[in-house]
């Protein structure tokens, strides 16, 4: 399929996991892709095993802090520079964590912040000037379920994904008169290294409630963001489509 022929994307935190698995469904539907990732090492790894799949493939790969406005300035120029225009954001990079209210130290509370909801404003802000300049363009989110239901615990990660799906209705609604559509994807429980990590039990525990009865894959999570940046979403703006198997935590 060439759902995204002669489209430029960029995908933060596309090193791996999910966002990994966004920039493969990108690539092979025909999109230029800058995958953007926390460490210079962690980029090179993914752009090898990428070109080692199709040595063709228009990849480049940049780590810019992406709560840092200069910096992302800067690296989304160079995406201009070696692609020729910026048509879809993945705003994808995430941190999780489960600290108790009674020991969260505020730092640790201002980091999940600061990546999970600053950067998703300094790039869509960064994209948002590209895109009205261009005619138009897609911003797309990576929320959670526990931007649905909460969680029992870490409360700083589930209020950055209530703010990212806040941040998506309203910027769908400043936006939609730019030609710029802007939406999330709520995965719920995936199939990541770190879920990929725990012990069987472990992932029978917390699978058995699922009324689908597995978790689900990076692909299938993919698949979401393939369709929602894709024309076959033209009059999609404004919502956070979830892809849980109708979990519920
Ligand atoms: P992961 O840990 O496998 O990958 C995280 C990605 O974010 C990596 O590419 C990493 O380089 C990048 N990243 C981490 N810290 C960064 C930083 N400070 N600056 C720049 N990039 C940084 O995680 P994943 O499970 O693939 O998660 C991706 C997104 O999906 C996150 O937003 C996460 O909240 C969300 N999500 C994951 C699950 C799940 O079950 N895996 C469920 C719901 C939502």
């Amino acid at each position: 399929m060439d759902l995204l022929k002669g489209k430029t994307a960029v995908v933060t935190g596309g090193t791996r996991g999910i966002g990994l698995a966004i920039v493969k469904k990108f690539l092979a539907n025909g999109a230029k892709v800058a995958l953007l990732g926390s460490r210079q090492e962690t980029v090179d790894k993914a752009l090898a095993g990428l070109k080692e799949e199709n040595s063709n493939y228009p990849v480049i790969g940049l780590c810019p802090a992406l709560s840092n406005p200069e910096q992302v300035h800067e690296a989304f120029q160079k995406v201009k520079e070696a692609f020729g225009s910026l048509d879809i954001l993945v705003n994808n990079a995430g941190v999780s964590a489960r600290d108790s209210i009674y020991q969260y130290k505020p730092e640790d509370f201002a980091k999940v912040m600061d990546l999970n909801v600053n950067s998703v404003f300094v790039c869509s802000r960064e994209a948002a000037g590209i895109m009205k300049e261009q005619g138009g363009g897609v911003i797309l989110n990576t929320s959670s379920m526990v931007s649905i239901y909460g969680q029992p615990a870490g409360c700083a990660y589930p209020a950055s994904k209530f703010a990212v799906n806040g941040m998506t209705k309203s910027l769908a609604r400043e936006m939609g008169r730019d030609n710029i559509r802007v939406n999330a994807v709520a995965p719920g429980v995936t199939r990541t290294d770190m879920v990929a990590a725990l012990p069987e039990e472990m992932v029978k525990r917390i699978t058995a409630p699922i009324p689908l009865g597995r978790m689900g894959e990076p692909e299938e999570v993919a698949d979401a963001f393939l369709f929602l940046a894709s024309d076959m979403a033209s009059y999609i703006t404004g919502v956070t489509l979830s892809v849980d198997g109708a979990a519920m935590v």
